[in-house]
């Protein structure tokens, strides 16, 4: 599963346009629409969604508030479908551009009552049975928790290695930054983090395994309207999908979408139209707002199995559907 934080149709639309290609994955056969809406209180009125409601509905099935990382109404943990996945038997790993205790990652790994509580989402990351975790962050001050829990911690990327000690088979990788220009060791890139995990996955769980891909600053280029790094992100996130599908065995489902749009992306005519909306701070003007927008966001799917399942046939499905699609390809019984 790859998610693009805040990329919405227009984001993919302009990047095609701006570079003259065809992104990789915009050619799935099957494509639907998502209506990304948290859950509303009756007094503060409808907002969109933050990522850790967007992140929260798509890996547990359940709406909540914003702020909310995969707990309940009253604090209590909602299963996620990597705890789920895991206690079938696959491996289970979430990979991003942003810090691991990010609102998206976090919902795939974690469960807090606030998504700025950082000390609760690592340990809940550490507690948890998550096999893969790579981002960028600090975790060095959580090094003796690591160890009774059968974590290994990595900081440089040549330090990553396929076959784990018996007693820490867990990695927790946390780089300085991931950024698309980069391949070095401290700051990679979404494409090589990808391809660890993909090849990570295949060797140590060959049976099956789920992975959550998120290419985090599609959202963060956004929310500063810079329209040139934010396309950036886009080709580093579907450069990232099209080395997957080099790499895994068997049948494999692709599901490539997103949590929400940001910046009310505005889709332009011409590469010179592109050009002409950037200011001197590189900021531009196609973009009609620095937040997330209420736009409904593309889904595409790919299977070697072909099979589709029915809900893809709607026009617009839920957030909340993406966790019912997940279980279904499994074959997870959710109670
Ligand atoms: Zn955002």
């Amino acid at each position: 599963m790859f998610i693009g934080d805040g990329m919405g149709e227009n984001h993919i639309a302009n990047t095609e346009l701006y570079y003259d290609i065809k992104l990789s994955f915009t050619s799935f056969e099957t494509k639907t629409m998502v209506d990304t809406s948290s859950r509303t209180t009756l007094n503060n009125g409808y907002t969109p969604t933050d990522s850790a409601a967007a992140a929260t509905a798509m890996a547990t099935g359940t709406r909540v508030l914003n702020d909310v990382v995969a707990v309940d109404a009253w604090g209590e943990p909602l299963p996620s479908i990597t705890e789920l996945a895991k206690n079938d038997g696959y491996g289970t790993g979430v990979v991003t551009s942003d810090l691991i205790t990010g609102a998206t990652p976090a919902g795939f790994s974690a469960h807090s009552k606030k998504r700025t509580n950082d000390a609760a989402i690592v340990m809940s990351q550490i507690d948890g049975t998550i096999d893969l975790l790579l981002g960028s962050g600090s975790y060095s001050g959580y090094i003796e928790r690591m160890n009774e829990k059968g974590v290994t911690l990595v900081t440089k990327y040549s330090e990553l290695s396929y076959d784990m000690p018996k007693n820490a088979p867990r990695i927790f990788a946390t780089f300085t930054d991931v950024e698309p220009s980069n391949n070095t060791d401290d700051t990679p890139n979404l494409v090589q983090l990808t391809t660890f995990a993909i090849n990570f996955m295949e060797k140590n769980f060959p049976n099956a395994y789920f992975l959550m891909i998120e290419g985090a600053k599609i959202d963060k280029k956004s929310h500063s309207n810079l329209i040139l790094d934010m396309m950036e992100n886009v080709i580093d996130f579907s450069n990232a999908i099209e080395k997957a599908k080099t790499l895994v065995t068997g049948d494999y489902t692709f599901i490539v979408t997103a949590d929400h749009e940001t910046g009310a992306l505005e889709l332009a005519e011409s590469v010179e139209q592109i050009d002409n909306s950037i200011d001197s701070e590189n900021k531009s003007s196609l973009y009609h707002s620095t937040n997330h927008s209420t736009a409904n966001v593309p889904l595409y799917y790919y299977s070697t199995k072909g099979d589709v399942h029915s809900m893809l046939n709607n026009d617009v499905i839920l957030n909340t559907n993406v966790f019912d699609l997940c279980c279904y390809l499994l074959e997870i019984e959710v109670a």
